[in-house]
């Protein structure tokens, strides 16, 4: 068996499944995020119990972040700075004491989403793919042929530098650099500008922002695909003005690139929803094995 834990803001989901069928979970449970202690242990309760039933083989961790994904650092598998009370230097292996030598991998939550989309989803059978999440945050996950990238760390695509859009007056609010792509186009800026969802001509200045960032992964590891998620992402017309948006700023410059068809399928919305981060955690469960 393969585990796969995916830790999120408000609950925690984890997963087990057979290591030759690893698309098809056998089970599963939701927990609450309350504090590390109540969590942790409760995720350790069901870790241990399938693995003293049949034996867990590799686990797989996405989770929120920032969390040290450097497999050389003395705090790997370690939430560091997040803002989210209580969870600042939170050791995920805590949760995993049970398994005593068994691989444990880690990554961030995007990470997750753009291998379960690679996996089994909106990216199915491509091995350059990129997925953008634009929610209370922005993220990317990217993989290259195959393999998430990272040096240090993860990238941290979602603070890129942008143009501003003529009409757009608001100052950002990133708290590190106020008027970065996610102080500019994430859920509480949005929420600021305009009170409420996106709608109107809000959906082009939103779209402008976020075709910069298409046009950005494009232009450095052109991706076969662009999977757009996220909270702020299912805002109705806001995918369709992106890739028109993001054929223009290209302007022309890779002539044949499949968004110069903004029909064509190249930036497209995830289609495993809520379960992509899960499986992208069996993927990390996968890698691990012999
Ligand atoms: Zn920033």
């Amino acid at each position: 068996m393969i585990a796969a834990i995916e830790t999120g803001g408000t609950k925690v989901f984890c997963a087990v499944a057979e290591t030759h069928n690893p698309h098809e979970l056998v089970d599963t449970v939701r927990i609450p995020t309350t504090t590390p202690d109540e969590t942790l242990g409760e995720i350790a309760r069901f870790v241990d119990r399938h693995h003293s039933a049949g034996g867990i083989d590799a686990v797989g961790v996405a989770s929120f972040g920032p969390i040290d994904v450097n497999p050389a650092s003395p705090h790997y598998g370690w939430i560091t700075a997040t803002p989210k009370i209580g969870w600042v230097d939170t050791d995920l292996h805590r949760a995993l004491s049970g398994l005593n030598g068994v691989p444990v991998g880690f990554a961030t939550d995007v990470s997750g989403s753009v291998l379960g989309e690679g996996a089994l989803g909106a990216g199915t059978g491509l091995g350059t793919l990129a997925y953008i999440t634009v929610g209370t945050g922005i993220g990317v996950g990217q993989i290259i042929n195959g393999t998430l990238i990272g040096g240090l760390g993860t990238p941290e695509m979602g603070h890129v530098l942008i143009r501003r859009h003529p009409d757009d007056d608001f100052p950002g609010n990133c708290p590190y650099h106020r008027d970065c792509l996610e102080g500019l186009a994430a859920g509480p800026s949005i929420q600021a500008r305009w009170g409420g969802p996106a709608s109107g001509a809000a959906i082009g200045i939103l779209a402008w922002y976020i075709a910069q960032l298409c046009v950005d992964i494009i232009l450095t590891t052109s991706p076969e695909r662009i999977v757009l998620g996220g909270g702020v992402s299912k805002t109705p017309g806001l995918i369709e003005a992106v890739r028109a948006q993001t054929r223009d700023l290209l302007n022309g410059y890779l002539p044949g690139h499949p968004i110069t068809d903004v029909d064509s399928g190249f930036i497209v919305p995830p289609a495993l929803g809520d379960m992509a981060g899960i499986h992208g955690a069996l993927e990390i469960a996968r890698t691990l094995l012999p």
